[in-house]
């Protein structure tokens, strides 16, 4: 099914229309007395994050994702194969989890069948979303998944001020629990974790992002579901609510300032293009920077808030020298081989089953399949294809048309 980003009910900004396949379903279980999610809510947060990534409006643009409160690194395992990637910056408050589970991002260097192709750095830091620290100023995506309801409301406060006046990213991705939904859940007794300072409904957290971009107009939100519940459910919403922030210039590649980030202060003067010094981009109202867990020895010059727990470099194919393309028709046509019956002479393969492995996962959408097979002189164009399993049904699919060597 396809899910729509805005909420009709609003007058929000046009941000392009997305469209996300959400196979995910839920039904309410006799034996646990509970609701379950097909798959658990927190793995379609990742999913949907990823899925929004892999847009081929940007995702060549994505070199750096930050992710605020990552918890147990959970997003490594959706996102070590992003092509583009080169950087991932993982930061919660909590230096004991990040030690406790570092395993999960050393895996990535000595998994010597997981290399990528591409090189990707993957650095854990203790820092809280409250603090900018220069280490993650590039990042072209910040991603904080279910931290939000767990700020105090100085530090919650903080967030936009952080994160679309200093960071500046492309892409920015919240989600937080639904509190609509609460009525939903069988077991729900007045929060859903102890650690909650606050669960919103959607309206609430739509007017939180409605306001951030007024105070920082450079960017457009939108609002998705996460976590659909049972039928008869519709009216609460999701489980959990996302919203999507893109700075408008994101695909405006012609009129794109050259910003430059730096810290101005006594010893510093920014550059024109400074986004601090910049007369005409507004900062909002919020100046608020604690300074409290500032880490000593650095220079004064540099804003380093973080402290870098651990950092690893992904092994990837360095002797590799073909373009990301030339390595992607690679897997495509070892696919599609796959997908062809023995002496057929021509048939037509849907693109999803060759733009995927069973190691990297998909690796890219169907329409930048199709452009990079047209690029090869293949004919791609959509056709009735019958699925594997189910019934048998024919349903109109993006192809790619095969012709046996001898028949060209
Ligand atoms: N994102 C992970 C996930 O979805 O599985 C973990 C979410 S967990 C509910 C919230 C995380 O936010 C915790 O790991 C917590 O330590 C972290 N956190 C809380 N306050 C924070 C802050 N001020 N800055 C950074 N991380 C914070």
């Amino acid at each position: 099914m396809i899910e729509m980003v805005k909420r009709k009910s609003r007058n929000l900004p046009d941000v392009g229309k997305i469209e996300i396949e959400d196979y995910s379903f839920s039904y309410y279980d006799e034996d646990t007395r509970d609701i379950i999610f097909e798959p658990r809510v927190y793995h379609q947060r990742y999913q949907r994050s990823f899925d929004i990534l892999i847009n081929p409006r940007w995702r060549k643009d994505i070199k750096i994702i930050t992710e605020y409160g990552c918890g147990e690194y959970k997003l490594m395992n959706y996102f070590k194969y992003f092509l583009s990637l080169r950087k991932i910056n993982f930061v919660d408050i909590d230096a004991k989890l990040l030690k406790e589970k570092l395993p999960f991002i050393r895996m990535c260097d000595y998994h010597y069948s997981e290399r990528r192709f591409n090189p990707l750095q993957v650095t854990a830091f203790e820092g809280s979303i409250s603090d900018p620290d220069d280490r993650i100023l590039n990042s072209d995506v910040v991603i904080g998944i279910e931290i939000i309801e767990h700020l105090y409301p100085d530090t919650l406060e903080a967030v936009p001020y952080v994160i679309f006046h200093s960071v500046r990213p492309k892409i920015v991705i919240f989600t937080t629990p639904n509190a609509d939904f609460n009525e939903a859940l069988p077991k729900f007794k007045g929060i859903r974790h102890p650690d909650h300072k606050f669960e919103w409904t959607r309206q609430q957290f739509e007017s939180w992002a409605l306001n951030i971009i007024l105070r920082f107009p450079e960017y457009e939100v939108s609002f998705f579901g996460v976590g659909k519940g049972p039928s008869g459910t519709e009216h609460l919403g999701c489980c959990s609510q996302m919203a999507l922030f893109l700075r408008k210039d994101i695909s405006d590649q012609i009129n794109r300032l050259p910003l430059l980030k730096c810290w101005c202060g006594k010893h510093y003067q920014g550059g024109p293009n400074c986004l601090m010094c910049h007369p005409l981009i507004p900062f909002g109202i919020c100046s608020y920077m604690t300074k409290s867990k500032k880490f000593e020895n650095i220079e004064e010059n540099y804003l380093i808030f973080y402290k870098e727990i651990h950092s690893v470099d992904f092994l990837y194919i360095d002797d590799d020298r073909r373009t990301d393309e030339e390595k992607l028709m690679e897997i495509m046509i070892c696919n599609m081989n796959h997908e062809i019956l023995y002496g057929e002479k021509s048939c037509y393969v849907p693109l999803y089953k060759i733009i995927s492995t069973q190691q990297f996962g998909v690796l890219i959408s169907e329409e930048e399949a199709a452009e990079i097979l047209r690029n090869y002189g293949f004919l791609v164009q959509k056709q009735f294809v019958k699925d594997d399993i189910g019934p048998v049904v024919s349903e109109e699919k993006l192809c790619v048309q095969y012709i046996a060597d001898d028949e060209i």
